[in-house]
């Protein structure tokens, strides 16, 4: 079997069968000239939003291709990453039939996205330190699952996972490897988008939410094979990308000195963050973090977790998952919040 083939055979047959809808924005592709346009129903009256966004973000992709240095064929952009984690499972997982590997403690909309579409999950918990059981893992394969969801840094634990033992993965699994590196700009792991051309079953998906600081215009990628890709644009809902995402995060594109200037304050407030944390009595351990936030132990995360609220602050408490009893996740915020956190955690210890 040719890539295609393979990728096209483990697709659920009425995606690859589908008559695909075709919008008016689509049927009709224009040149330079300018058109009065009298195909999709709009009302004629100018404003900035008044006719349906491009389809297939033509514009978008490009910018998005330069800045990742990827083709625009092998990018698929989602009304947020979870758009894309769901349309994977869309594609790829006939519902009361197929499977997916989930690695606990993971991200919550994994078991969501699954349970939505039928799709059965097997378990396989990260080790006590919360890395890679690759053991486990390969025991797992056995079901023949779809697809396995790997997030790199992992949320709510914040660690990455090894490189190698992820592409060994890769390398050795019968499905898709969806890398959800939602937090890499915070990682000094490298992504493995450079990895794609060489592995057609390796899906990375990313995000403008976390260090782009766009989480309101909601707006994932995804990059893979064009086979996949294609699929993709197969499913999706006509114009998924409204304009005004499209238009923010192509400006967002020339901002990127910026970005990178405030991932390094959050990098150096995290640090700053921790080391003073790591003096206070009921903050019992504070796991490895190369995202945004990190997750502790503490004595009472129910209790902590009030007391944050009192003391007018929200952190997010993950203890009913696997690994996690008495942790809680705490992102990073501007210095002032930082402090704010500092000084709840100075009261607390001491009442
Ligand atoms: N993946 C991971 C690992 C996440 O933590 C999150 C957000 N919490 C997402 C994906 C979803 O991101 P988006 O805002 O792009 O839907």
């Amino acid at each position: 079997m040719t890539t295609e083939e393979t990728l096209l055979n483990w697709a659920r047959p009425e995606i690859v069968s589908l008559k695909a809808y075709q919008s008016a924005r689509e049927e009709f592709v224009g040149g330079t000239r300018e058109m009065i346009l009298l195909d999709a129903n709009e009302n004629p009256y100018p404003s900035s939003v008044n006719r349906y966004p491009d389809p297939m973000q033509v514009e978008l992709k490009k910018r998005i291709a330069q800045h990742k240095q990827t083709a625009e064929d092998h990018i698929f952009v989602g009304n947020g990453s979870d758009e894309v984690l769901s349309l994977l499972m869309q594609i790829f997982c006939v519902p009361n039939k197929d499977k997916a590997i989930l690695l606990p403690p993971t991200f919550g909309m994994y078991q969501v996205c699954a349970d939505i579409h039928g799709v059965e999950t097997l378990s396989v918990p990260l080790t006590e330190d919360f890395q890679l059981d690759l053991a486990a893992i390969r025991a797992a394969y056995a079901h023949q699952p779809k697809m396995i969801f790997i997030p790199s840094p992992n949320n709510p634990t914040g660690n990455c996972f090894d490189r190698e033992q992820i592409i060994s993965i890769v390398k050795e699994f019968n499905g898709l490897v969806v890398v959800d590196e939602a937090y890499v700009e915070f990682a000094e792991n490298q992504s493995l988008l450079p990895e794609l051309s060489q592995y057609p079953n390796l899906v990375v998906v990313q995000t403008f939410s976390k260090a782009q600081g766009m989480a309101g215009v909601r707006l994932g990628m995804c990059f893979a094979h064009p086979t996949v890709i294609a699929l993709f644009n197969r499913i999706k809902a006509p114009y998924n990308i409204n304009s005004l995402t499209q238009k923010a995060v192509i400006e967002q594109l020339d901002k990127q000195s910026l970005v990178a200037k405030q991932v390094e304050e959050m990098l150096s407030e995290k640090a700053r963050v921790i080391s003073t944390l790591s003096k206070i009595d009921f903050i019992q351990k504070i796991y490895p973090s190369d995202a945004n936030f990190f997750l502790v132990k503490v004595d009472d995360s129910q209790q902590r977790y009030h007391q944050f609220i009192e003391q007018g602050i929200v952190v997010r408490n993950p203890s009913k998952q696997t690994l996690c009893a008495n942790t809680l996740r705490i992102s990073i915020g501007t210095p002032a919040e930082n402090n704010a956190l500092l000084n709840a955690c100075n009261q607390m210890n001491h009442s």
